[in-house]
Order: C-alpha cells, then sequence, then structure tokens
C-alpha cells in the first residue's frame, strides 16, 4: 500500500509517514488529514513512497486527501524545502507559513463565492459630471468618484461606502452608468486595454525598459537604483505589461500594507481588465484564499504584496520586482525568519525568471552585488516630471539655533513661508507618543516597562504610558515612586508633543499626524492620503511610515528633528537606515515641479551622513559605509547567523549559548563569538541573550549551521527557546 510522507506544523524537522490506499504521485502538492498524537491535522503531501522507514504495526492511515482544491505545484514545495534548508527550520512549519489560514485548518475548504461580480463605469459613467449630482445623493456621488479612481471595485468595497450604497449602486447600474462584471470575466486572456496613458518616458526609463526587456524571459537580479521620483513604477509597468501579452505573472512585493492601496490603483489604471490580486495580513482569511486561489489557478496576472505574497503559488511566474528592496520588513522577525526579498532571488532563479530589486537607497548588500558584477544595475538619475527638482537640503545647526518644543526658529519661519505660499510641509520625527521618557526632575527616576528592558513611552492623548515593544500599559503616576516628588514630567520629543506645538504656533493650519497610532483604523491611512492628495492638509507630522514610496505633489518643504541619535548607535547598520530614511523623506518634497527645500535639525552639521544628504549622494556614502564594513569584517564581507535564546533567568539561557558554542567544531572557516546578551536584553518578561557565528564563505556556514542543528536539537533546553536566524538583521 503506498505510504505518503507528510510535513506537518510541528517544530521538528522530519516528514511524517502514513498510510494511503487510494493515493497517486498526482496527489503530491496536496493537503490531507491525518491523525497526529490525540488530534487532527492538515499536512502537506511531500512523497508517495512504497515502503516506510517506521515500524509496520506503528504506522497510522490517513483520515482522507483534501482535493477540493489542486495540489501545490512542485515549484512551490521547492520553494518551502530551499527556505527549510537555508533558514534551518522545520519544512512543516515552513510549508505552512506559506499556506493561507483557510487552507491550513481540517475543516473542508469552501470558496465563500458570494461576492462574484465587480463594478466598473460605462462609457457614460465615466461621461457623468459628478459635481452635478444633487448634493443630497451624496451617497451616489462618492460611489461614482470610488469607481473613477479605482477602475474595478468589489461588493465589499462598496459597502464600505456606505450603508445605503448598495442600493444606490443597483440604481446606476438600472442607469447604465455602472456595469457589472464577473471576476472570472475580468481574468484570462482578455488583451490589456491601458486606461492612465503612458507617459514619454525619460532616457533613463527607455534604457532600464530596453534593457530588462530583452533578457526577459532569464534569471537576472536587476538592482534598479532610481532617485526619489525618478519614476520607477512606470518601469515596472511597461514591463509588466511586456508580461501580460505573454500571458505570465508578475508577483510584485512591496514592505509595507500602506502602500498596497496606492499601488493598486496605478496598476488597475493602467490595466484595467486584468485580474489583479493583492494579498496582504489585513485580509480576512476568505480574501486571502480567494486571492491565493486565483493566482495558483493562473488567473491573476498581477500580484501584489507584502512579504508572505512572496509564497504564493504562479504557475505562469515571469518577473518578480520588489519595490523599496532594502525595507527591513522583508525579513520577517519570527518563526521562520526569511527574507522576502532573498527568497524572492531564490524563487526567480528556479523558475529562470527576472527579478528587480527597485530603491532609492539599496541595501548595502545588494549594492555591494551590483557593484561586484552578481547583479545588474541600472540607474534612474533624474526625476521623471517635468522641471521637478531634487530638494535643496539644509542643516539647521541647533547649537546655535535653540529649539522650542524641538522646533528650531528657521523651521518655523520656513513653515510659515509655505503656508503662506499654500504649499505643503511635513514634519518628521521617527518616534511616535509625546515624549519618550517621563522623567522625576528630583532623583532621575524614569518610567521603565516591567516586562522589558525599555522605558515607557508618554502618550498624553491617550493619558497613557505604553511599551512600545510589548504593548504594556499603565497609568500615569501623580508623584514619583521613587522619592515621592510631584515634579515629574515628560522629557524630549514624538510625533504628539511636535503635533501640539504646531498646533498651538500655527492655530489656523490643517495639521494631521501621520503615525502606527493615528493609522491604525482600517482605512483612516486612505482617508488622510485623500485628505493630502486634495489638498486638505497644510502641515503634516509624521514617523517613517511617511518616508516610504508615497508621491505628494503638493509638498515643498520638510523638516527633520531627532535624527542624531542613530548617528552613534551600536548598531553597525544604523547609519545605513538612518541614511537610507532620509533620503526618502527628503525625496517627498518638490516632486511636481514646485521647489523643495529639506530643513535638518541637527547638532552636527558636518557629519559625513549629512554632507551624503546635502549633495544626494547616495555612492558616494554607499561607498564609505562599505570601506567601513570591510575594515570592521562586517556584512556584505562576510555572512552571519544568530542563535537566540531566550529564558525567564539569564543565567539559563546564557548556559545554553555556552553549551551551544562548546559543542560547535572548531574551523579556520567559521568564526563564533560568544554568548552575550542581546541588545533588548528583556522582552516580554524573557531574558535574551544570542551568539553569532560568521563566515567569509556563505557556502561554508550553510554547511556549518546544518551539521550544528542537528546537534542543536540533542541539547537539553529546559526553559529555553531557541532559534537559528540566517542573515539577522536585528540583534
Ligand atoms: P519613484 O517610485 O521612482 O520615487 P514614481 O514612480 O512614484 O517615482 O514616479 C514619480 C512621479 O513621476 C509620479 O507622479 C509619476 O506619475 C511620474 N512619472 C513617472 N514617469 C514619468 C514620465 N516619463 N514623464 C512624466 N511623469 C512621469
Ligand atoms: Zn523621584
Ligand atoms: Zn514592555
Amino acid at each position: 500500500m503506498p505510504i505518503i510522507r507528510v510535513a506537518l506544523d510541528v517544530p521538528v524537522n522530519i516528514l511524517f509517514e502514513y498510510l494511503a490506499p487510494d493515493i497517486t504521485a498526482q496527489d503530491i502538492g496536496g493537503r490531507v488529514c491525518v491523525p497526529f498524537g490525540r488530534r487532527l491535522v492538515t499536512g502537506i503531501i511531500m512523497e508517495v513512497v512504497t515502503h516506510s522507514s517506521v515500524p509496520s504495526p506503528k504506522i497510522r492511515s490517513a483520515v482522507c486527501v483534501l482535493r477540493e482544491i489542486p495540489p501545490i505545484p512542485k515549484e512551490l514545495l521547492d520553494l518551502f524545502c530551499f527556505c527549510s534548508t537555508y533558514y534551518h527550520h522545520p519544512l512543516g512549519e515552513v510549508a505552512m507559513n506559506g499556506l493561507p489560514g483557510r487552507l491550513r485548518s481540517i475543516k473542508p475548504f469552501v470558496l465563500d463565492y458570494s461576492i462574484p461580480f465587480q463594478y466598473r463605469l460605462t462609457t457614460e459613467g465615466h461621461a457623468i459630471d459628478i459635481s452635478a449630482i444633487s448634493a443630497r445623493s451624496m451617497v451616489k456621488r462618492r460611489l461614482l468618484a470610488k469607481l473613477r479612481e479605482s477602475a474595478v471595485i468589489n461588493i465589499g468595497e462598496v459597502k464600505r461606502i456606505s450603508r445605503r450604497a448598495p442600493s444606490a449602486l443597483k440604481e446606476l447600474i438600472m442607469l447604465r452608468w455602472v456595469e457589472e462584471i464577473s471576476a472570472e470575466l475580468t481574468s484570462t486572456d482578455v488583451p490589456a486595454i491601458e486606461i492612465s496613458q503612458a507617459p514619454t518616458l525619460t532616457t533613463d526609463q527607455k534604457n532600464a525598459i530596453h534593457d530588462i526587456g530583452a533578457r526577459i524571459n532569464e534569471f537576472k537580479t536587476w538592482l534598479l537604483h532610481g532617485i526619489t521620483g525618478s519614476g520607477k513604477t512606470e518601469v515596472y509597468l511597461q514591463l509588466i505589461s511586456l508580461l501580460l501579452r505573454q500571458g505570465r505573472q508578475t508577483l510584485v512585493l512591496v514592505p509595507e500594507i500602506n502602500l498596497t492601496p496606492q499601488l493598486e490603483a496605478t496598476f488597475r489604471a493602467r490595466f484595467p481588465t486584468v485580474q489583479l490580486v493583492s494579498l496582504h495580513s489585513g485580509l480576512n482569511p476568505n480574501e486571502r484564499a480567494r486571492g491565493w486561489l486565483q493566482a495558483q489557478q493562473g488567473e491573476a496576472k498581477i500580484i501584489l504584496g507584502t512579504r508572505l505574497a512572496v509564497f504564493t503559488p504562479l504557475p505562469k511566474l515571469g518577473l518578480i520586482i520588489v519595490d523599496e528592496e532594502q525595507d527591513i520588513s522583508f525579513k520577517q522577525q519570527e518563526g521562520l525568519r526569511y527574507s522576502a526579498r532573498d527568497v524572492a532571488i531564490f524563487r526567480a532563479k528556479h523558475v529562470n525568471a527576472p527579478v528587480i530589486l527597485g530603491s532609492a537607497t539599496p541595501s548595502l548588500e545588494s549594492y555591494y552585488n551590483a557593484i561586484s558584477g552578481r547583479y545588474l544595475k541600472l540607474s534612474l538619475s533624474s526625476r521623471a516630471v517635468k522641471n521637478a527638482m531634487l530638494p535643496v537640503v539644509r542643516c539647521i545647526d541647533t547649537r546655535a539655533a535653540k529649539t522650542k518644543e524641538g522646533l528650531s526658529v528657521p523651521l518655523i519661519a520656513a513653515l510659515e513661508k509655505c503656508l503662506a505660499l499654500n504649499q505643503q510641509s511635513l514634519v518628521f520625527i521617527n518616534r511616535r507618543g509625546y515624549a519618550p521618557v517621563l522623567l522625576c526632575k528630583s532623583c532621575a527616576w524614569a518610567a521603565t516597562c516591567h516586562r522589558c528592558a525599555s522605558r515607557l513611552v508618554v502618550h498624553l492623548s491617550e493619558k497613557k504610558l505604553l511599551c512600545h515593544h510589548c504593548g504594556h500599559q499603565e497609568r500615569f503616576p501623580f508623584v514619583c515612586p521613587e522619592c515621592g516628588d510631584q515634579d515629574i514630567a515628560p522629557f524630549g520629543h514624538g510625533t504628539q508633543r511636535v503635533e501640539a506645538a504646531l498646533v498651538q504656533r500655527f492655530p489656523d493650519a490643517r495639521i494631521v499626524r501621520i503615525d502606527r497610532d493615528s493609522t491604525r483604523r482600517k482605512g483612516a491611512w486612505q482617508e488622510i492620503l485623500k485628505d493630502i492628495q486634495e489638498q486638505r492638509i497644510d502641515i503634516l507630522v509624521g514617523t517613517q511610515i511617511l518616508a516610504k514610496g508615497h508621491d505628494f505633489p503638493w509638498l515643498s518643504l520638510v523638516g527633520i528633528l531627532n535624527s542624531d541619535a542613530s548617528l552613534f548607535s551600536t548598531d553597525f547598520r544604523a547609519s545605513e537606515r538612518l541614511f537610507a530614511q532620509l533620503m526618502q523623506v527628503a525625496g517627498r518634497s518638490g516632486r511636481a515641479g514646485l521647489p523643495g527645500e529639506v530643513l535638518v535639525q541637527t547638532e552636527f552639521p558636518g557629519h559625513p551622513l549629512y554632507d551624503a544628504l546635502r549633495q544626494h549622494d547616495y555612492d558616494a556614502f554607499a561607498q564609505t559605509l562599505l570601506m567601513e564594513r570591510k575594515m570592521a569584517g562586517f556584512p556584505p564581507f562576510v555572512y552571519q547567523a544568530l542563535l537566540h535564546a531566550e529564558a525567564p533567568r539569564i543565567d539559563a539561557a546564557m548556559d545554553f549559548l555556552t553549551r551551544a558554542a562548546a559543542i560547535a567544531r572548531i574551523t579556520k572557516s567559521v568564526e563564533i563569538f560568544d554568548p552575550v546578551p542581546a541588545q533588548m536584553a528583556r522582552l516580554k518578561g524573557q531574558e535574551r541573550a544570542h551568539l553569532l557565528i560568521q563566515s567569509t564563505s556563505r557556502k561554508k556556514l550553510q554547511g556549518y549551521l546544518a551539521e550544528w542543528r542537528t546537534k542543536l536539537d540533542t541539547l537539553p533546553a529546559q526553559k529555553v527557546r531557541w532559534l537559528l536566524d540566517v542573515d539577522p538583521l536585528e540583534f
């Protein structure tokens, strides 16, 4: 009787064997329900064999093969195997991590097809003057506006407009302003009709499209290094269009869920009849499963998503784009610690398709690979919009120009001028909350989190102290818990405090704060974005959410507060990140022909990082950093892995690591360091420590880890949780 070898979501790196009478090789990649201990669980059939390694009386039978969806294609199974090997992580967990939740369940999978239709404007609908519709039909107006903006919408989006929107939609269909199209109909084999017109390309864009286009059917890793506003999206669009004509799929990965709607709208406007799915953690399980299936069936031609989308089955995959490739959110920081960018490169190679890494500030790893010839580099070195220039960057020396509530006089003056000209400005401070610390002025007590090695952040608007690492909340103390003094006060600045200062200084300005707190509600960020686009906002105050990828045509001034702290961080990647972040924020201004200005408040105006920022010289700064990294023996000149351990007591974690180091083989090609407490030494009540391993050869490191990992599994580890992080970004 055939035996199946099944990947299950358990933390041991083996396949489990079961008897399965009616199985064939066709079922490889299929889901199967099997008994595990006293439970029933779902797994993936990885192999079908005739002989078992388990003694025959012990082997159990599978309950049933779940055939309601086609098996996972071999290509994706290979990808799971690669991740399991490369990240030294159990295959079952890797595979299950890659599946949408609905498919992990043992319940039969029934896709809810109650939303099969999509809606779009007819030609008559397009011709309607929305402003001529009576103001009493507000819902109708909003519905039409939404349709015009998004090209195609589904009933879920309709309902989100208003409770009355579905009946308004019916009326619009009766009027023949809107038509109903079946989701299936919009998909296959309809040639792409381009609604948004492609602009006349810049020379750089033309060259990039030409070079990649000429090798569109072979694996190459392209680094598209384009300054902010250089029109990278247009390059993506034209290459996608090439792929659509070949009937092939494109996977587009973006770092952040907030970026998907804007990009989705751009893609839909260009390819209104092409089926596009967007996959990210903000979807409900049903939506995610549906998108996943449309991709698996090859119907969805454009798959837009955050890092988890890299595990979507794509039978006709022809191109992968990783936008803002330097962003650390491509790396998952828990469980399977994979880098979606690196997995994407492996995947592209495996299917022999090109992969494009796009960025204005590439990661040093990618940049180094490009200048050393392993990747192909293309540059877009001017802004795409006619007359748009890179902003002028100036430093305000805060040793001379003292700040009040975080703001210096020259910055206030610039904001004032901007307001008078009716242009938008952005004040960037990468710290949410009101103030980062609550201090007692008489004994220097500071409020700290009892579960983490961190300070509690003052959130004045919520009247709370909040830990940004574990979410712990406390009420404000009235007196110092140490000395009883009443003189306790917030110290330093966060977004809320800067917002308050600006409101006081510019009472008539329309000011909006944008950080994780103010955008938490679903749809909030979309509404704010719209307000920005439609010029209902004068001053934006916010964190790095604002820095990424957005196009704000009316923005001409950027003020940067409090960035000095990262100049002297112990993290060797801190300056790379700070530079990328500041280049990104600075890049939001002057994008549509308004001359832009960036003012950086700093006590170190002569620092090389600010110099490079003033010159907009990524290359010079990257070269300097690379030289430093080479001298210090840091990535990209070495490959690293981190053995991370956490336990309620630090001794336990350190003990485990010491024993782990003791069983590691001694060799010249792999360096193994002493265990040390982690930078964040306590988190959520767990003490944390780690051990660094590195080598100048990735291959040697990999071989070493494989051997070591099997030994680690045999170490007693009571109360210690440990994991291996390959290519770690956080220490
Ligand atoms: P990036 O992602 O490189 O920062 P975007 O792709 O957001 O830049 O493009 C910036 C702006 O330039 C967008 O408003 C886009 O519509 C516009 N744009 C892109 N290419 C062209 C072009 N060839 N001519 C005119 N405008 C363009
Ligand atoms: Zn005190
Ligand atoms: Zn905490």
